[in-house]
């Protein structure tokens, strides 16, 4: 029967490509909580809403709708109708995002969301607390990570905003994302006790795409 798998880990180690990959592979559903947190983050961002302000970001909750969208060319994602597939990657969300996702609040709304995703299995699900809090009962887990280096050449090669920022800024940037998402008090970034641990620095995609379903196959 189907299963549901976790990948958790810092920004840039790949989990994204790699859950699509598996996902398509087992003709499972690909989530993408990361994607979720920055719809929110470009919805308080445009109404001028700071993440120090939790308590109009929580009045303001009840009206976010987040839809991703499986299409052609990868999800698209739109918030409150709205299309925000290119914004939700820019700087100014990525600057943000992890202050946001802070906000207790906040996290109990996605986190139920994703739940309810998941409740037909054959889901795979990428984010930084998904087998420690979202799904701790999920069939495979994995903490992906890669060496910091690595992970920002990855993320330059995917940036639509290339000029804009140097690899010394971007390898500086993400540094700062997960420390805060490692020492933020609500489920922080964490290999769960359970997680098989994969460095994938040195590995192809192809290779990581492999191990990871070979473990769904036992
Ligand atoms: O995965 P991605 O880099 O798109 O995630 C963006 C940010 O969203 C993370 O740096 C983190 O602050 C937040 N996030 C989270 N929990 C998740 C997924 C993402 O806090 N499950």
């Amino acid at each position: 029967g189907k299963i549901n798998i976790a990948i958790d880990g810092p920004a840039g180690a790949g989990k994204s490509t790699i859950a699509r990959r598996v996902a398509g592979l087992l003709s499972y559903v690909y989530v993408d909580t990361g994607a979720m947190y920055r719809a929110a983050t470009w919805y308080f961002n445009q109404l001028g809403i700071e993440p120090e302000d939790e308590e109009k970001v929580l009045q303001t909750l009840p009206n976010l709708v987040i839809e991703l969208i499986p299409g052609e060319n990868g999800q698209r994602v739109r918030v409150n109708g709205q299309e925000a597939t290119e914004e939700i990657r820019s700087l100014a969300v990525n600057a943000k995002v992890s202050r946001y996702a802070q906000i207790e609040g906040l996290r109990n709304r996605l986190v139920s969301l994703q739940r309810q995703m998941a409740l037909r299995k054959g889901i795979v699900m990428d984010g930084r607390d998904i087998g420690t809090t979202v799904l701790p009962d999920a069939e495979v887990k994995i903490f992906m990570t890669a060496s910091v280096e690595e992970r920002a050449r990855r993320r330059y090669k995917e940036m639509k905003e290339q000029n804009q920022i140097t690899m010394e800024q971007l390898i500086a940037d993400m540094s700062e994302r997960d420390r805060l998402d490692q020492e933020r008090e609500i489920s922080p970034l964490r290999q769960a006790e359970d997680a098989v641990l994969l460095d994938t620095t040195n590995m192809t995609l192809e290779e990581v795409v492999e191990s990871i379903v070979s473990m769904c196959r036992t």
